[in-house]
């Protein structure tokens, strides 16, 4: 049920939480409850927030015309350990996939979109996993936003391709922003 956690680990678990003392157990269950509660999705971007607006579109000294886009919260941390970005993000909550039934409609698309409409943003980042449904979203992305007269830009090849944005290194990540390059579609 939890990431990373096999039957292995799920029986060592289960063992170490019998053997526990209950006082213990009651913290962590309450700990989880607790992040179920209180932790929900930026108005703005779509990013984990603790209230209705996360951290960095509460932060005034962030740029706003440029947005990057990513597929999972987890991106954004990644991107913010290169401190490459001082730009603003937005979290699709995932990528186009027709095998698994996943469409346009099914991101955060059309709130993205909305957020273009005023016609500040200068640049959109396209930060799409370097993986077959990332590549085809960028392309979706960048087919729709194009005509709006925004420079769209997808990070430098280099990052290890068919792999997770997050589970590439600093320096990699870093480079790969520095050295991004116009989409063409
Ligand atoms: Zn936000």
């Amino acid at each position: 049920m939890l990431p990373g956690v096999g039957p292995k680990s799920a029986q060592r678990i289960a063992f170490h939480l019998l053997a526990a003392d209950p006082a213990d157990v009651k913290r962590l269950a309450h700990a989880l409850l607790e992040v179920k509660e209180k932790v929900r999705f930026c108005r703005v971007c779509g990013n984990v927030a603790a209230e209705e607006e996360c951290r960095i579109c509460r932060d005034t000294r962030r740029d706003t015309h440029v947005i990057c886009v990513v597929e999972e919260s987890k991106d954004v941390v990644a991107i913010e350990k290169t401190r490459e970005f001082r730009g603003t993000y937005h979290v699709l909550g995932g990528a186009i996939s027709p095998i698994d039934g996943i469409g346009p409609d099914d991101l955060r698309i059309r709130e993205l979109m909305t957020r273009l409409a005023d016609g500040r943003v200068t640049e959109l980042i396209l930060a799409t996993d370097p993986n077959l449904e990332g590549e085809a979203t960028a392309t979706y992305l960048a087919r729709l936003v194009k005509p709006m007269g925004i420079k769209v830009t997808r990070l430098a090849s280099g990052l290890p391709v068919g792999g997770d944005l997050e589970y590439a290194d600093e320096v990699t990540l870093g480079r790969a922003f520095e050295g991004r390059r116009l989409l063409d579609v």
